[in-house]
């Protein structure tokens, strides 16, 4: 059984108490709503790309600690990366906290690594990916509000 304090690491405390990229981005950008039922956390995710690259990245919304951090982690990792990159590190990001990979490291997570405590709580799954559902959204869909059912 996993340890609730292995959820709560500092890191994940730290960007739940002061979110970076905590703002709303102006014209023109793709921007995404996402909602997670379970847990009642909301999020809209803003993008402005240039070309293929991420060029600003940043989220609103409420939500609990791990929903707020991982949006905010996610808006630092993703900034300058490209649209196939963003992708590759959502599908890495996903399988490391719905417990894919077993133990194994995937150093190109960096920071995003300690969200793998999330695996043992398949209820805050949900929030550690609602943000990186609703980012997929901007990118791929549109202005389609979504929701992690
Ligand atoms: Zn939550």
């Amino acid at each position: 059984m996993a340890d609730l304090r292995d959820l709560y690491q500092e890191v994940i405390l730290e960007h739940a108490r002061a979110p970076r990229n905590f703002r709303a981005l102006d014209e023109p950008a793709c921007m995404a709503e996402g909602f997670n039922p379970l847990c009642g956390d909301r999020c809209t995710v803003y993008v402005a790309m240039r070309g293929e690259v991420i060029e600003d990245l940043a989220f609103q919304g409420s939500g609990c600690a791990i929903s707020r951090a991982s949006a905010s982690m996610m808006t630092q990792s993703l900034k300058g990366k490209t649209r196939s990159e963003a992708d590759d590190l959502f599908h890495n990001f996903h399988r490391t906290v719905t417990g894919q990979d077993g133990n194994g490291d995937r150093p190109e997570l960096g920071k995003l690594a300690v969200f793998a405590g999330v695996s043992g709580f398949p209820a805050r799954v949900k929030c550690a990916t609602l943000a990186w559902h609703t980012l997929q959204s901007a990118l791929h869909e549109g202005r389609e509000p979504i929701t992690t059912e």
